[in-house]
């Protein structure tokens, strides 16, 4: 069973993309936590960051490089953002295709609270 992730990679699924190459796809999430809420995938299917091969290296390196373009278009570098990469039950993934959250344009707080 294709994932998501990959129905919107191979156009059969709808998705506000907004960035696509030959090694990744962005896209807008459906259901944003913040003003800027993109998610940068790998075309290539990768379930969690556990099945990340070292041959992937470049590969999980674009992904950095285009979220910092990403951050600097949507105008959210100065002020700062965050990127979340969830892995497994413990870490709240939901889509087993391996994915990189870009989220920014407000005070995010803290990301793990503690009591
Ligand atoms: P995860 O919890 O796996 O790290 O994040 C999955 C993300 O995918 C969630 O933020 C969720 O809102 C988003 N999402 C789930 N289904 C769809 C969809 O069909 N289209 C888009 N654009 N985003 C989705």
């Amino acid at each position: 069973m294709p994932t998501l992730f990959e129905k919107i990679i191979a156009g059969d699924l709808p998705a506000n993309i907004v960035f696509r190459d030959d090694r990744v796809t962005a896209f807008l999430d459906i259901r944003p936590a913040a003003p800027v809420h993109i998610l940068i995938v790998p075309n290539k299917v990768i379930a969690t960051a556990n099945d990340v091969a070292d041959e992937d290296e470049a590969l999980i390196g674009h992904m950095f490089i285009l979220a910092r373009d990403l951050a600097r278009a949507n105008g959210i570098d100065a002020d700062g953002y965050r990127l979340v990469v969830n892995c497994n039950a413990h870490g709240g993934q939901e889509v087993y295709h391996l994915h990189m959250h870009l989220l920014g344009g407000k005070p995010l707080g803290p990301m793990v609270l503690r009591k």
